[in-house]
């Protein structure tokens, strides 16, 4: 008995969607097939348990296509279908998945998403390049088998069939072919096998194939039909291997051909995990970056798989922003094929595996950083500042995770070091921790401030990066030590009888500070430094911003000054001259403060705010 029946609104749409996907799209049918087909021999497998009468020992797919009759068929002697479950699951869309495809297409407006070609839409994807399909289908529930046609338009049918064995027959007619669609090419031998590489090379089961082809044989009516079957897929991917079956090599030229490198990545990471959320990982950091990885049109993401069907390329959600240097596939039998871009940033296992493949990295470069300094200082150099960014991020939000793994160039000790180094390598009765703003130890050596510091013999961590300084910000202290900027605030270096003096001699010198004070508008105090043994006098910024930040805030527009504080050395000959000069010719002893605090100025790397007056100053000195 056939019965026919019209499809219900809800699929006629999504068939409509699938018949007009854009091109690109179309060749996934043959992936959304296949894997109904493993899903099917995966149950079937499971009831064979409990059910030997059932049990098949030589589970497989075949694909065939058959260039006369333009078809090509998907074979599997998996559970197969009741009639009352091919009304159900053909005849309707009951699954969850494509109704939440349904939903996200309906708000992107728009019939050519790319979610088509990105996530699992199931068996209605066989109209996207056929214009009818039958089912043939005998289920191990039911000694009854069934056929399911459609023409893909509003209606199906259903009827009573034979079959001897279990399993599904899926047969595609192809469409024709149009002037911009060339259908004929999933005839193709090497297209198919093309396509079961790409999407289905891990699918559990073997794949096999047997093109039939006709007029190609001396006596033309004869098919010459390929009799050996062979097949395609890997089955067992290498992440799925126990990770002590795996060595080094296998995963380096795994790694070579998949991401397309020359180089073995400087690591690989292979995590199986399996319990309340069974997955497999695979994670290299590549040599050398990617040439693309700060452009902002790269997507960073790791390729996801779900039981072993390639879903999406990049998955951002598997991995955050400061690793995404790191390439690598995640492969989760608790993933729907059918997840949506919507659904993966909500998914929690997405998020279980995210925040374990994190944690993962890390401790793998800590191991590096413990086992193998030089390779992890080549690795530094190379992603260093992505693990800065990572700490300052959302408020150091990841500081306790990240600050061991941040070298920094020291001063004395003339090589990048940890903070925890730092801190094992301080003077007795030293409090805090040094840091000074430089590229170079060099340049840093220079600067006025360090007088006291490096007679001290104290260490000072040279900050070179831009996000060095917001980094530290962020981090407030290692371990309880503070970090202390050499030019922001009380240094508090020298001993108390001398500081005592200092204290008193700024009553004493008050005038003298209250006229250069005067001269100089831009300065928000003149003092008298605790930290000067040589020079004569240096620049201090008062407050949280420093004058690094002040020029990388700038470079990015925004006119954030830090608040100057100009030190003198009461000791220096410069402040005698200066006070001497005050007493007799006011003009002139502006004119040497405007000097000074110039000098100050470009030690710290800034330009005066007017070059001509700082010049004809020097010139007007020249001349005395
Ligand atoms: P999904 O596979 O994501 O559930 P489909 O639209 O592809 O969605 O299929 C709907 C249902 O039809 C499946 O859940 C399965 O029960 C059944 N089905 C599809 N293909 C087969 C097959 N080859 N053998 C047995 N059952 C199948």
């Amino acid at each position: 008995m056939k019965e026919t029946k019209e499809f219900k609104t809800e699929t006629k749409r999504l068939l409509d969607m699938m018949i007009n996907s854009i091109y690109t799209h179309k060749e996934i049918f043959l992936r959304e097939l296949i894997s109904n087909a493993s899903d099917a021999i995966d149950k079937r497998h499971y009831l064979s348990l409990t059910n030997s009468d059932i049990a098949d020992n030589n589970y497989e797919i075949l694909v065939e296509a058959n260039k006369e009759e333009r078809t090509i068929t998907i074979t599997d002697n998996g559970v197969g279908m009741t009639k009352a479950e091919l009304e159900e699951h053909l005849g309707t869309i009951a699954k969850s998945g494509s109704k939440d495809f349904m939903e996200a297409v309906a708000k992107e407006n728009s019939p050519e998403v790319d979610i088509i070609g990105q996530f699992g839409v199931g068996f209605y994807s066989a109209f996207m390049v056929a214009k009818r399909v039958d089912v043939l289908t005998k289920s191990v529930n039911d000694n009854n088998a069934s056929l399911f046609s459609s023409e893909g338009l509003d209606s199906y049918s259903i009827e009573d069939a034979s079959k001897d064995s279990y399993g599904s027959v899926i047969k595609l007619y192809l469409r024709e072919n149009t002037e911009d669609i060339n259908y004929d090419e999933y005839l193709d031998e090497y297209k198919i096998k093309a396509l079961i590489k790409k999407y289905s090379d891990y699918v559990r089961y073997p794949i096999k194939t047997r093109i039939t082809k006709y007029g190609e044989n001396e006596n033309e009516n004869e098919p010459n039909t390929y009799l050996e079957l062979e097949t395609i897929n890997s089955m067992l991917p290498i992440w799925k291997k126990n990770k002590s079956e795996v060595t080094e090599e296998e995963l380096n030229s795994f790694y070579k051909t998949k991401f397309m490198d020359f180089q073995d990545p400087i690591s690989s990471i292979h995590i199986n995990v399996e319990g309340m959320l069974t997955y497999n990982a695979l994670l290299f950091i590549p040599k050398k970056p990617f040439y693309d990885m700060y452009s902002d049109r790269t997507e960073k993401g790791l390729q996801l798989y779900t039981k072993g069907v390639f879903i999406l390329d990049k998955c951002k959600e598997l991995i955050p922003d400061y690793l995404r240097f790191v390439k690598g596939l995640v492969d989760s039998a608790d993933l729907s094929l059918n997840i949506s871009r919507e659904m993966l940033q909500e998914d929690r296992a997405i998020k279980k595996i995210a925040t374990n493949v994190e944690k993962k990295i890390l401790s793998e470069l800590s191991r590096i950083l413990r086992n193998d300094r030089d390779k992890y200082i080549e690795f530094f150099n190379d992603y260093g500042l992505n693990l800065k960014f990572g700490l300052y991020e959302n408020n150091g939000e990841k500081k306790d995770q990240l600050k061991d793994l941040v070298l920094l160039k020291s001063y004395n000790a003339d090589k990048l070091i940890t903070f925890a180094e730092y801190k094992e390598a301080m003077k007795e009765g030293q409090k805090e921790i040094y840091y000074a703003i430089g590229k170079t130890k060099e340049a840093v050596s220079k600067l006025p401030q360090m007088d006291l510091v490096k007679a001290r013999e104290y260490d000072v961590l040279v900050l070179s990066d831009d996000v060095d300084e917001f980094m530290i910000q962020v981090l407030k202290d290692y371990e309880g030590i503070n970090f202390k900027s050499i030019n922001q605030g009380d240094l508090d270096l020298i001993d108390e009888e001398e500081s005592k003096k200092i204290d008193e001699l700024k009553e004493e010198k008050k005038s003298l500070l209250e006229n250069v004070k005067n001269a100089l508008p831009n300065v928000k105090d003149v003092v008298l430094s605790k930290r000067l043994v040589d020079s004569p006098c240096c620049l201090t910024a008062d407050g949280d911003v420093s004058f690094e930040m002040e020029r990388v805030l700038k470079a990015q527009h925004h006119d954030i000054k830090a608040d100057r504080i100009l030190e003198l050395n009461p000791n220096h000959p410069v402040f005698t001259k200066l006070e001497a000069t005050y007493n007799i010719d006011k003009e002139l002893a502006d004119k040497y403060t405007n000097i000074l605090y110039t000098q100050a100025l470009l030690q710290e790397g800034i330009l005066p705010d007017d070059p001509q007056e700082f010049a004809k100053n020097l010139c007007d000195l020249l001349l005395k």
